[in-house]
């Protein structure tokens, strides 16, 4: 069975950036992972939250909600703190990642783009880092040798994907984005869903119009850059994130 794994950095980070893509391959037979590193305690929206802990567990639900609605197989939020990402033990933090690559064992992953996405949050920068590093550590005998020795076997994912954009937010940060090598053109049921998702995460609703707005006046496609695969190539126009993957 193929097997995707998607790295985030905050609930509705799955819908926002990844959503119609998670269903798509999904409903394809694709067992799907999404890990998300923060459970968004420091988002400026909380919704009844009366605290960190509280708006956590009320994130936590709402990613699952979301996950389920995007058929995703296995979601997890993680415990990191959102906003500090880039304060983290960042070895500490690729260990545990690269843990998880190799007991997952995906054919393809795919993270937020180095520059942080088109809305620029350092955290969207570090995920992408982070899981970069696991990515190619999963795949070395000399990297986090002690999980080899505890069981786990070395894993070398096909490729790894940054999701892009194909426009920017004027108003925001300066990004500089990876170019576009990887379209998927989303179905009017698919972007529905989509949508929907993102609104699973009612502590973010002040965010739900501008977000359906983008999203129905740009949201058909979701567009990605191959940024490593395990044979030299190439980089070619692509519609399948699966396209050349062997299933080994
Ligand atoms: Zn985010």
């Amino acid at each position: 069975m193929l097997r995707l794994l998607c790295f985030t950095a905050h609930p509705d980070d799955e819908a926002g950036g990844f959503g119609g893509t998670l269903l798509r391959y999904s409903e394809r037979g694709v067992e799907t992972h999404v890990i998300c590193l923060t459970p968004g305690q420091a988002a400026t929206h909380r919704g009844i939250a009366k605290s960190d802990e509280e708006l956590s567990a009320l994130r936590r639900e709402e990613f699952n909600a979301a996950s389920k609605l995007l058929k995703v197989s296995h979601g997890e939020v993680l415990d990191y703190p959102d906003a500090r990402l880039d304060r983290q033990d960042f070895l500490a933090v690729v260990g545990d990642l690269t843990r998880r690559v190799r007991q997952i064992k995906p054919h393809v992953m795919m993270s937020m783009g180095t520059e942080g996405a088109i809305t620029a949050h350092p955290d969207h920068s570090m995920v992408s880092l982070f899981a970069t590093m696991a990515c190619h550590w999963a795949a070395r005998t000399n990297r986090f040798a002690d999980q080899l020795e505890n069981g786990l076997a070395t894993h070398q994912t096909q490729k790894l994907y940054y999701a892009s954009a194909l426009f920017t937010m004027p108003q925001r940060q300066p990004v500089s984005l990876a170019p576009t090598t990887t379209i998927i053109h989303l179905e009017q049921r698919e972007i529905d869903i989509k949508i929907a998702a993102f609104k699973c995460h009612t502590t973010q609703a002040p965010l739900f119009g501008f977000f359906e707005d983008t999203i129905r006046r740009r949201g058909n496609l979701e567009v990605f850059h191959l940024a490593n695969a395990c044979t030299p190539r190439k980089a070619e126009a692509e519609t399948d994130l699966f396209a050349g993957v062997e299933d080994r």
